[in-house]
C-alpha cells in the first residue's frame, strides 16, 4: 500500500510552526513535545519532520539519517525525562484498527505512574 500523506494534518501544522507547542527536544529532523491531553505524568510525543504518516511508512520510506536521528531522538528525551529508572511505554498507532487520530507518524512516550497491562480486552 502506498501512503498518501494529508499536509492539512494538526503535527504538520506544529512543524510549520502555525499551532504552538509545549518543545522538549528538537533536532536536525524530528521534534518531541508535550502531548495536550497527557494520559501520564509524562506524556511526549516524537514526530519525524518528514511527510511520514504511521510507523511502517517511514521505516520504509525514510532515509537512513532520518532514522538514526528520529531514534536517537526517542533515547534523547527518555533520558532526559529520567526514564531509565521507572521505565516507560512506547506507542505508535497506526490506521483504523490502531485507532491512529493524527495521520503523521509519532511515537507516544508515557511514564510517571504504573501504566497497567498493555492491551486491555475491547
Ligand atoms: P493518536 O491517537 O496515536 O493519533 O494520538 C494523537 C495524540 O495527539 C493524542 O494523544 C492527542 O492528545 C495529541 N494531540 C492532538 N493535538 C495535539 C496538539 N495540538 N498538541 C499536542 N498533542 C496533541
Amino acid at each position: 500500500m502506498a501512503y498518501t500523506y494529508d499536509d492539512q494534518n494538526i503535527f504538520a501544522k506544529i512543524l510549520r510552526g502555525e499551532i504552538p507547542n509545549q518543545t522538549v527536544l528538537e533536532t536536525e529532523h524530528t521534534l518531541a513535545f508535550r502531548d495536550i491531553y497527557p494520559q501520564a505524568p509524562v506524556h511526549v510525543l516524537v514526530i519525524p519532520k518528514g511527510p511520514y504518516v504511521c510507523y511502517d511508512h517511514f521505516a520504509q520510506a525514510a532515509s537512513e539519517a532520518e532514522i538514526v536521528d528520529f531514534t536517537r531522538a526517542i533515547g534523547q528525551v527518555c533520558a532526559q525525562e529520567g526514564l531509565e529508572g521507572p521505565g516507560f511505554r512506547l506507542i505508535s498507532n497506526a490506521g483504523e484498527a490502531g485507532v491512529q487520530e493524527v495521520p503523521h507518524l509519532h511515537v507516544h512516550i508515557l511514564s510517571g505512574r504504573p501504566l497497567g497491562r498493555m492491551l486491555q480486552k475491547a
